[in-house]
């Protein structure tokens, strides 16, 4: 689907139906599927023959979403998982094993700030954290020998930090490792890593491509631009044989798609986070109106952050879409349509005037949630950062008085109509 342009890709790649067959993605609710003889079956197993035997492996479903969001990307290969959480650690657990080391953005999701500081950790992998601010001198100093891999995200959840995509690609290959960019808030439609120098993409479907909070779900996607040979027995469980699948050598046997393989017959194998064909399936109709949605919520967004950045009560907006933001002039180069749909906004009442704004709200909703077709609220000091006090969320770039705010594609007078409203009695 190389020809298309985006809008076209995310209605139809990935699935070509032939005649008289479904027009939708088929739903291949079945965990495992039917061979005539023996040898038949176990050529599926050496891996000699492509085929499918059991959904934790791969399921026609799940593989022709996972080819629609690779067309969107402009990848070679892609696979989904069960949660955003379980993408991001497989592209880095994929390339990493004890005694390893990352070097990742500091501003990135708390999730994925936990999973690398903490839980990777007690397997034996170090991260070392960098402000993606920091000029490239000084984010060089973070790698050491045993760095595998460097790891940011395009719009930074929930900070809004927008990342310099090229500097980040040149420090990661300067230093021989590829650069993974969790892509979720801008989507594809608004940004392709790959195109800034990135190697490898991933995704928390949950947010904007699936857009209608159905389904938790992850996504890995390739460039196939990363020359794991280059580099000697660096990536040996790529160009190596594997023990654990008869000595297959990933790269030998599979050529570009050998980063997407072994993360699919070996991590996914053995680890399981296997979407069900059901939600890949409701992700796949969420995927057909992500362009159109992705520019409405930016049209929204940008109407209501110059809303709030006029209003008396408000004391600052964090915005890229706004000409005054930190990330203005990097949003217009990576995102030149626009960025997403979420803000975040101070007032100057501080932590009581937004909760009382919050519980003045009538449209949109409190949720742990972004990225969605309905408006979402969250204030971090009350929610997401409850156990933390003042000087803590200091630290962590949280005011008491912060709200995070996700613009949805409702009529955009009426979102402002409610903020109004809410703010009044802020
Ligand atoms: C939500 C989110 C995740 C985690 O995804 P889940 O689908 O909730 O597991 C990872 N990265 C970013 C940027 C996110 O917004």
């Amino acid at each position: 689907m190389k020809d298309y342009s985006i809008e076209t890709k995310c209605v139809r790649a990935g699935y070509t139906p032939k005649q008289g067959e479904p027009c939708m993605i088929p739903i291949v609710q079945s965990t495992t599927f039917k061979y005539d003889s023996t040898d038949d079956m176990g050529q599926l197993f050496a891996l000699e023959k492509e085929g499918y035997f059991y959904t934790r492996l791969q399921n026609p479903t799940n593989d022709a979403v996972a080819a629609r969001i690779t067309a969107l990307e402009g990848g070679v290969a892609g696979m989904l998982t069960s949660s955003g959480q379980a993408a991001n650690f497989y592209a880095v657990f994929n390339i990493c094993e004890a005694g390893d080391h990352i070097v990742a953005a500091s501003t990135i999701y708390g999730g994925t700030f936990n999973l690398f500081g903490v839980t990777m950790k007690k397997l034996g992998i170090d991260c070392t954290f960098v402000n993606p601010d920091d000029p490239a001198e000084e984010i060089a100093k973070a790698f050491r020998p045993n760095t595998k891999v460097m790891f940011a995200e395009t719009i930074a959840n929930p900070a809004l930090v927008v990342l310099d995509i090229e500097k980040f690609a040149k420090l990661a290959h300067d230093h021989k490792v590829p650069l993974i960019v969790d892509n979720t808030f801008a989507t594809p439609v608004n940004c392709r890593p790959f195109e800034w120098g990135a190697d490898i993409v991933t995704h928390s479907t949950s947010k904007y491509m699936d857009g209608h909070a159905m389904q938790v779900g992850g996504a890995i996607v390739d460039s196939g631009n990363f020359d794991w040979n280059a580099y000697g027995d660096k990536y040996h469980g790529l160009t190596q044989p594997d023990d654990s699948y008869h000595g297959v050598v990933y790269t030998e046997r599979f050529g570009k798609a050998a980063y997407i393989t072994k993360a699919t017959v070996q991590l996914m194998r053995d680890l399981g986070s296997i979407p069900s064909p059901q939600n890949c399936f409701l992700l796949s109709v969420g995927l057909e109106t992500l362009a159109l949605r992705m520019e409405r919520h930016c049209y929204n967004a940008d109407r209501v952050a110059h809303y709030l950045n006029d209003h008396e009560k408000v004391s600052s907006v964090i915005y890229a879409g706004l000409e005054g933001d930190k990330y203005h002039e990097l949003a217009k180069k990576y995102m030149p349509k626009g960025t997403c749909g979420v803000i975040s906004f101070e007032l100057k009442g501080g932590r009581e005037a937004a909760v009382r704004f919050m519980d003045s709200l009538k449209l949109a909703t409190i949720a742990t949630h972004v990225a969605d077709a309905k408006t979402m609220v969250l204030h971090p000091a009350s929610h997401t950062h409850r156990q933390l006090n003042d000087q803590q969320l200091k630290e962590a770039g949280v005011s008491p008085g912060m709200i995070r705010f996700s613009v949805g594609i409702e009529n955009v007078e009426d979102i402002i109509a409610d903020l109004e409203q809410a703010l009044t009695n802020a």
